[in-house]
């Protein structure tokens, strides 16, 4: 299959896998970040990690969407489902990560809350028309890459008149969270080398956005995409600039990012969502404008207006080291209830449910100490 087979060539992986040998032959170490899920996954299945010399190592990064959400949001889609009685849509990743008290979106829907899986904002709004009785609620999560599609549904609400359809918004912002990984590190975050960068992100922000990263931390970063020859590719990239002492942002996914991204889906961006203030992350705690709310012009869309829950405060489950994982200071393996109390089947923490979770990625993948 065109633009999949040919990045998942044995023959050429190994061919990389000398290249890189080659090029990390010179007595350090070289702690790469891999931003995304996706490249965590990548990494595992196709055994990346093992077709590189000792003293190149992946970090992962907090780039799962799923993962980073906080407890606390999730305490309040439910709160939304139950006290106010609303159609909760959501997609099927959020269903099983645990909320406080033990509890799950999964759990309030066999509580009798109205909670319903979809696969895209279309799905939402199709129970939105379908439904003129009930109120819709479509919980939004995501990085830069899922954020249109949301703009396009409120945009089609708006112009439907669709009353009974609103948006729980929880898109958040890439580069804020890699400043933050950065400023923090030798603080509770591992020390880094250079950065595999966000892909489907970037098809739609483009690589500008990263541009901060070597003129600020003087760290290269190298846009990767998902195969497996993307991300050795990429790491020979990264390997080549730290050599050579130089810091820029490359693009190894040149087959679908720009510098400058889709303008047309930036514009929608801005004009159906403007910055918060602050906003969690799990793991990285409360930073500055690094996510969406809906914006003023469309507030009555907006169901954390439309719906008003208290705030919850919500906390990890004792004993998971998810906000350890997401900063990359830990590895799945060092949490003490991996593979014995947490598993896929009954996760104790967002990592190990999401398909872009690291824990979910050493579990599928054998990564087992
Ligand atoms: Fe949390 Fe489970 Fe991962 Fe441990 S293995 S960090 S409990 S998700």
């Amino acid at each position: 299959m065109k633009y999949i087979d040919e990045f998942r060539d044995g023959a050429l992986a190994k061919g990389l896998a000398r290249s890189i040998a080659a090029a990390a032959d010179t007595g350090r170490t070289y702690r790469l970040m891999e931003f995304c899920g996706g490249h965590t996954h990548a990494i595992y299945r196709y055994g990346v990690q093992d077709l590189m010399p000792a003293n190149v190592r992946f970090v992962h990064g907090p780039g799962c969407p799923v993962c980073v959400l906080p407890m606390a949001r999730i305490d309040q889609a439910i709160a939304m489902a139950v006290e106010h009685g609303v159609t909760l849509c959501t997609y099927g990743d959020l269903m099983r990560v645990p909320a406080s008290e033990r509890n799950s979106l999964l759990k309030a829907k066999a509580g009798g809350a109205d909670i319903r899986m979809i696969y895209s904002t279309q799905d939402a709004l199709a129970i939105a028309r379908k439904a003129p009785e009930r109120q819709v609620v479509l919980f939004a999560i995501g990085f830069e890459t899922t954020t249109p599609p949301t703009a396009v549904a409120i945009k089609s609400a708006r112009a439907e008149r669709l009353e009974n359809f609103s948006v729980f918004c929880n898109h958040v912002l890439t580069p804020p969270a890699l400043a933050t990984i950065l400023t923090a590190a030798g603080e509770g975050v591992v020390q880094l080398d250079g950065i595999l960068g966000p892909s489907h992100v970037s098809t739609v922000i483009g690589s500008r956005p990263y541009e901060f990263v070597p003129a600020a931390f003087g760290k290269p970063v190298v846009i990767a995409g998902f195969e497996p020859l993307d991300v050795m590719q990429s790491a020979l990239m990264l390997i080549r600039q730290i050599n050579a002492g130089q810091a820029s942002v490359e693009n190894q996914y040149t087959r679908a990012v720009t510098r400058d991204g889709n303008p047309k889906a930036q514009a929608l961006m801005a004009e159906v969502f403007s910055p918060r203030e602050t906003f969690e992350w799990r793991g990285l705690g409360f930073l500055p404008a690094s996510a969406l709310r809906i914006a003023g012009a469309y507030a009555e869309l907006d169901a954390e207006q439309r719906f008003p829950v208290a705030p919850s405060t919500g906390r990890e489950i004792k004993g998971c080291e998810c906000p350890s994982v997401l900063r990359g200071v830990m590895e799945p393996t060092d949490c003490k209830l991996f593979g014995s109390v947490c598993t896929p089947e009954n996760p104790m923490g967002a990592c190990m449910v999401s398909s872009e979770g690291a824990c979910a990625a050493y579990w599928s993948y054998g990564r087992f100490r």
